[in-house]
């Protein structure tokens, strides 16, 4: 697919002086990144850096294969010696990112720095758990980093559950994992960085990166005037959700922000693998939504889905309104999730938020669809390696 950068995370970590140099490269790169070919002088301009510096850091960058000169731009008409482009090469590296959170399979791709997804294979889960599930999923990951045809920059997994900022799995009840140092059984096997993030915020750091609403993928225009607010409800085995507030991923202080599949919806409501009942996950997740339209002529199932949409609307009605949200993405099945159930959410939400929150708030699906999460597990890499978001 083609996939357009986008804005850039914020750092969320001070620079300290030793890291001015990374710091100072990740400038550029990201600039190269995301505004496309530049000459060194606009690179300079663009960065506050000195012409020195970007001299320095462009030779690095050109030395490692990151960026390469693409000749001089046409048609300008300045005194002297026009200025040779620098442009991003995504084909230096590519990268291996895997997705966890369907429940038949585990997915992977090989991804070139653009975000291009090159190759694609999934292993069938067939029920796996813990120890099986892991091993199945690093068998996943050989065979991709196998299959690529540039050194892999590193190994992006976005996984269902709780994951602390080591990449270990703290719980994902439906993998059978607690505690899982997911990211140190992968790096120990592969040899490579790995990086491993919740499918959710995977999900919203893809949007971030690569998404667009429908008018901006129809017209190929791009951000700019996009929110900074966004929620990225991702709706698969489980239900959950990845937040970014100005630029910036919202983990919590667990690990566990967004996850708000648990969130009790209906009382009394239908029993949850949590142990309670009513939870919004088993109102809203794909296996407990076609178990419940399965058999049931048209109007009914239309029905079953704008009641969850309702119930999905007053769960994230009073989280868009304390934090004042510009957009709420759903990802996960089109048939499903577009529709009456996206109608009733939208519905649900702006009777429940002030008009001045609800009017200005754009409530809509994922344009990436089923590689959103793979998207967003190669952001994991682009930023963790290189910077770049
Ligand atoms: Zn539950």
């Amino acid at each position: 697919m083609p996939a357009t950068p986008g804005r850039a995370l914020r750092p969320t970590t001070k620079v300290m002086p030793g890291q001015a140099r990374v710091y100072n490269r990740s400038l550029v790169l990201q600039s190269l990144y995301s505004d496309g070919p530049q000459s060194r002088a606009d690179l300079a301009r663009v960065t506050s850096l000195t012409p020195v510096t970007i001299g320095a850091l462009v030779s690095e960058l050109i030395t490692e294969g990151l960026a390469v000169e693409l000749g001089t731009r046409a048609g300008t008409a300045r005194v002297g010696k026009p200025a040779t482009l620098v442009g991003f090469e995504p084909a230096a590296a590519h990268i291996v990112s895997l997705d966890l959170s369907p429940d038949v399979f585990f997915r992977g791709a090989v991804l070139d720095l653009a975000g291009n997804i090159l190759v694609t294979r999934q292993v069938p889960r067939e029920g796996r758990t813990g120890e099986a599930a892991a091993t199945a999923v690093t068998e996943l990951a050989r065979e991709l980093t196998e299959l690529a045809e540039r050194p892999v920059l590193g190994i992006g997994v976005g996984s269902p559950g709780v994951v602390d900022h080591h990449g270990t799995v703290v719980s994902a009840p439906n993998l059978g994992w607690a505690g899982m140092p997911l990211a140190e059984v992968l790096s120990k096997a592969l040899e490579r960085p790995v990086h491993v993030a919740n499918d959710a915020n995977a999900a919203a750091l893809a949007e971030h990166s690569f998404g667009a609403s429908e008018t901006e993928a129809a017209t190929g225009t791009n951000e700019n005037n996009r929110a900074s607010g966004v929620l990225v409800l991702t709706v698969g085995m489980g239900v959950g959700a990845g937040i970014l507030l100005d630029g910036a991923l919202v983990r919590g202080d667990r690990f566990a922000a967004g996850e708000i599949g648990h969130l009790i919806v209906e009382e009394p409501g239908l029993p949850c693998a949590c142990g309670r009942s009513g939870c919004l996950e088993r109102l809203l997740s794909v296996t407990h939504l076609r178990e419940r339209l399965a058999g049931l002529p048209d109007p009914e199932q239309q029905e079953v889905l704008a009641q969850a949409g309702t119930s999905l609307g007053i769960a994230l009605a009073p989280v868009i309104s304390t934090l004042d949200l510009g957009e709420v993405v759903l990802t996960g099945p089109p048939d499903l999730l577009g529709g009456a159930l996206l109608d009733a959410a939208r519905t649900a939400i702006r009777r429940r938020v002030l008009p001045v929150v609800g009017q200005a708030l754009e409530i809509r699906l994922s344009t990436l669809h089923e590689n959103s999460i793979l998207l967003g597990s190669a952001v994991l890499v682009l930023s963790g390696e290189l910077g770049v978001s």
